[in-house]
């Protein structure tokens, strides 16, 4: 079918794998390795890419094709690949798009494995980098090289929510025939579409508000016909495929997406003003909370806040600890983008290693909780939260 059949939510529904002699409604698992054929002849064909027959589950398979379709309508891409998490469809970004010799500008408040890619990878294999502060984007001019040859940004960042307008970076990018890849994870495709405001190519960790319900891990790469195809030949011979079991899970996510995606914003956008002006918290910060610092760029290129809220307790680290043992329905758990709300405390977990320096420059506090917030009644989330907060002090 036509992937822009329909409105995106109809889409996201409709868009499925050919009905085989079955005469299934539910798309079926293919859980096999490799396809068959009826002759040398079509064989033949198939491996010259004469034909769109499937040829061995590391190139395609159907329902991660389907998956990959969904998220290319629901991005408004050309072409799509689809990796078993969201650092390989990162690192396979970068591998299958710059050479050593190249140069990578990054915006400095990115998730943690992908800074870890950028600076402990890249350099070994010649490819070096400069960071940015996302809060200056006016500052990437000067970095630019005659060998620059992909910007990469986070937004919003995880996990400080920082916020960077896509379509300013994207005319720099143009200008200068730099590629700009958008980790879109954060507010997924249903409140941000990177590409529409200029980005080449769009990578997601489907792993959280995707399959939004903590099961499989995923990641998908899409954007520009040209690039993709040079990501699917990386991949190919690399070997990350994404397994068409989480696929098939995925492309069950998706159908619902909008609508949880709607709720979580509505929960999340909830709990951030009832937390605001609580005398225990320092800041409260959401997208769609006017005190955000980039709350007018978020009104312009999402249409909901996402479903993470930040906050900064007064009493620092270990008030952070108090709150996290004193929650009792909150996950404590390193995922987010789950039908269950989730805390967590960076400065004692994810960024423990790092110095209080280091901390600060990725924009973690010693008090600073993450809220994941989950599909269950907001009143609950906040009252579970509100007695953990009493419990902190
Ligand atoms: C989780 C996450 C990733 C990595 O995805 P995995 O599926 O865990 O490999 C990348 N970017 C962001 C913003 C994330 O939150």
């Amino acid at each position: 079918m036509d992937k822009d059949q329909y409105r995106p939510e109809t889409n996201a529904v409709r868009i499925q794998t050919e009905r085989t002699w079955q005469m299934e409604h539910s798309t079926p698992l293919f859980l096999t390795s490799s396809f068959t054929y009826d002759s040398a002849e079509e064989m033949r064909a198939t491996f010259a890419d004469e034909t769109d027959n499937n040829i061995y589950s590391r190139f395609s398979n159907p329902n991660v094709d389907e998956f990959v379709q969904k998220v290319c309508s629901l991005e408004k891409a050309e072409a799509g690949y689809a990796t078993a998490s969201g650092m390989s469809a990162i690192f396979a970004s970068f591998m299958a798009l710059m050479n050593a010799g190249d140069h990578l500008i990054s915006a400095s408040s990115i998730f943690g494995s992908t800074h870890t890619i950028i600076t402990k990878f890249l350099p070994k294999w010649g490819i070096e980098y400069s960071y940015f502060d996302i809060n200056a984007p006016e500052s990437i001019e000067a970095l630019i090289k005659p060998n620059t040859k992909m910007i990469f940004v986070e937004t919003p960042s995880n996990p400080g929510l920082e916020i960077i307008d896509i379509s300013i970076i994207a005319a720099i990018a143009n200008k200068h025939n730099i590629i700009l890849n958008v980790d879109n994870c954060f507010a997924s495709p249903v409140l941000q579409r990177p590409i529409e405001d200029g980005a080449h190519i769009v990578t997601h960790s489907a792993t959280k508000w995707m399959d939004g319900q903590g099961r499989v891990m995923g990641g998908v790469v899409v954007g520009r016909k040209d690039l993709i195809k040079e990501i699917h030949t990386f991949c190919r011979s690399t070997g990350p495929a994404m397994s068409p079991f989480n696929a098939w899970v995925l492309s069950k996510s998706l159908e619902t997406l909008h609508i949880r995606m709607e709720r979580h914003s509505q929960s999340a956008l909830t709990l951030a003003k009832a937390l605001e002006g609580n005398p225990l918290l320092q800041w409260v910060k959401y997208p769609m909370l006017e005190s955000h610092p980039q709350h007018h760029i978020a009104k312009k290129q999402m249409s909901g806040g996402g479903g993470i809220v930040c906050f900064e307790l007064k009493g620092g680290l270990q008030s952070g600890i108090r709150f996290l043992d004193s929650l009792k329905m909150l996950s404590l758990t390193a995922n987010l983008g789950d039908s269950r709300s989730i805390a967590s405390h960076p400065s004692s977990t994810t960024h423990a290693k790092l110095t209080d320096e280091e901390r600060k420059k990725v924009g973690i506090t010693p008090g600073l909780i993450r809220i994941s917030v989950g599909l269950e009644n907001v009143q609950d989330i906040l009252e579970d939260i509100q007695q953990a907060l009493e419990n902190s002090k």
